[in-house]
């Protein structure tokens, strides 16, 4: 596996494997890698020539007062792991690389980016957007890897894609939960054992939503309060958003009437609370992104 910090070196090299006509999979992370991002990782092997990983804490997705500076950095032992599945390249760009003096320019997928997370987090996927523009435009992938606990995520890099033509096909991939149900994140590691034990109200509420619907519930409002009434039960868990929207516009079903039902083949339900000072999201999605 060869470590590249610089964007002109790993440049040079992504032009070296597109001339020898090398099919390139790209996993965009953050680091403090779980089975979550090496999920994402083993199916870029299995699909393409030469997979890339970048790991780059990207700041402008955090908004003043979040945990930008908290956020967990593990370096070693991601590269340990990423040398074991057999990355090819790993870039480990720093701040300046990507962002250097008198940095201005951002890329924003307006509507999808202002709902869901995008309430409570507004610069969210402005930074999210443009990092990934950034790093799509450096690597050159022929794919690139995202997971579906990030739904709206997901939803907007696709957005942008198609919106900018860019030559990427982006290529989702299941969440991976812990034995209890918990969607693995890299902010799990925050969670004191009472926070976890709370937390798992939230995957614990989803599937049984899940389980709802599969035996015919279609009303919007009704899968929502299946999902409150579980979140409710807990002391330590505040509530930021339960919604039930379309999978492609991310409109919520029952934004103008409370007895609207769902489209079974392109529903996403996603949630978002807080378990003492850390954020957690979760989602079921019936259809594809
Ligand atoms: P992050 O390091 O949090 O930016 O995540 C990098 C990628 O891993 C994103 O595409 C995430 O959606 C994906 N990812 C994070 N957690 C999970 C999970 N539990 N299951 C599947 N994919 C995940």
């Amino acid at each position: 596996m060869k470590l590249i910090k610089a964007t002109a070196e790993i440049k040079k090299d992504m032009k070296k494997h597109r001339f020898r006509g090398r099919s390139i999979g790209f996993v965009p992370t953050m680091g403090t890698l779980h089975q979550g991002h090496l999920s994402l990782v083993e199916q870029s092997k299995k699909e393409n020539n030469i997979t890339v990983v970048s790991i780059f804490v990207n700041p402008t997705q955090f908004a003043p007062g979040e945990d930008f500076a908290a956020y967990p950095r593990d370096f070693e032992t991601d590269k340990k792991a990423l040398r074991e599945l057999g990355v090819d390249i790993l870039f480990l760009p720093g701040g300046r690389e990507i962002y250097p003096d008198g940095y201005s320019t951002y890329v924003e997928v307006e509507k999808p980016g202002q709902v869901l997370c995008g309430r409570t987090r507004p610069t969210h996927f402005r930074g999210v957007t443009t990092v990934v523009l950034k790093l799509f435009n450096i690597v050159t992938p022929d794919n690139a890897y995202f997971g579906r606990k990030d739904a709206q995520q997901a939803v907007i890099i696709k957005k942008m894609v198609k919106d900018l033509d860019l030559d990427v096909t982006i290529r989702t991939l299941p969440i991976v939960r812990a034995a209890d149900g918990l969607a693995l994140s890299s902010r799990n590691t925050y969670l004191s054992r009472d926070e976890r034990e709370a937390a798992l109200a939230l995957s614990r509420g989803l599937r049984k939503a899940e389980q709802f619907v599969g035996d015919g519930l279609r009303k919007a409002a009704d899968i929502k309060q299946i999902v409150k009434k579980e979140l409710e039960i807990g002391e330590l868990i505040k509530i930021d958003y339960i919604e039930v929207v379309s999978l492609t516009t991310l409109e919520p079903f029952d934004a103008g009437n409370k007895d609207a039902e769902i489209d079974v083949n392109n529903t996403l339900t996603a949630a978002a609370i807080w378990v003492g000072k850390t954020r957690l999201i979760d989602n079921f999605i019936l259809g594809d992104i």
